[in-house]
């Protein structure tokens, strides 16, 4: 797993993904946005954007002490709508960052695996079937807990989540203990 912020790795998983979990002739576009909040506004509700956060295992390092740390609460916020008449779909995605324990500086963006961002994206895929192409839900999936499914060894090395180091506790959005 690298501790690295590649936004590649998550479109091309998007872009393998797209047919067989979507099914559709639209083109969907995979964007970023750094700002990205998840309150949409009346404008964008109007607009049919919906929101979609997920919880992911990440790893970091900061930029300044090269010190590497895992988490199991990085959130990663998307925004995605379906328009219609145009036949374009389009995910922006946030990835949320956390500060180093020790220098307590900015905000390092995290890196994933790509089974990481392979669970991530089949959720976000279950809610646009669900939200723009009407598919009945599956039983809602179980959001991943901390620690969960993680192996023992990195059970040890995690250490309790720290909100002031973490941004998306921060902007009120990290994921549910
Ligand atoms: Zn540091
Ligand atoms: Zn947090």
């Amino acid at each position: 797993m690298s501790t690295d912020w590649t936004p590649t790795l998550w479109s091309e998983c998007f872009e393998e993904m797209l047919d067989e979990e979507l099914d559709s002739s639209d083109q969907w576009a995979f964007h970023f946005n750094y700002g990205l909040t998840e309150t949409l506004t009346k404008e964008e509700r109007r607009r049919e954007w919906r929101v979609y956060s997920h919880c992911a295992f990440g790893q970091f390092q900061c930029g300044k002490c090269f010190k590497t740390w895992r988490s199991a609460r990085v959130v990663v916020v998307f925004r995605y709508r379906l328009q219609n008449k145009t036949a374009r779909g389009t995910v922006l995605m946030r990835p949320l960052g956390q500060a180093c324990r020790r220098c307590r500086e900015e905000f390092e963006l995290p890196g994933f695996s790509q089974n990481e961002v392979e669970e991530a994206l089949l959720g976000l895929f279950g809610k646009i079937r669900k939200n723009c192409y009407g598919e009945e839900e599956e039983e809602e999936e179980e959001e991943d807990d901390d620690e969960e499914e993680e192996d023992g060894s990195e059970k040890v090395s995690m250490r309790p989540h720290e909100k002031a180091l973490c941004e998306a506790c921060r902007l009120g959005i990290c994921c549910q203990e």
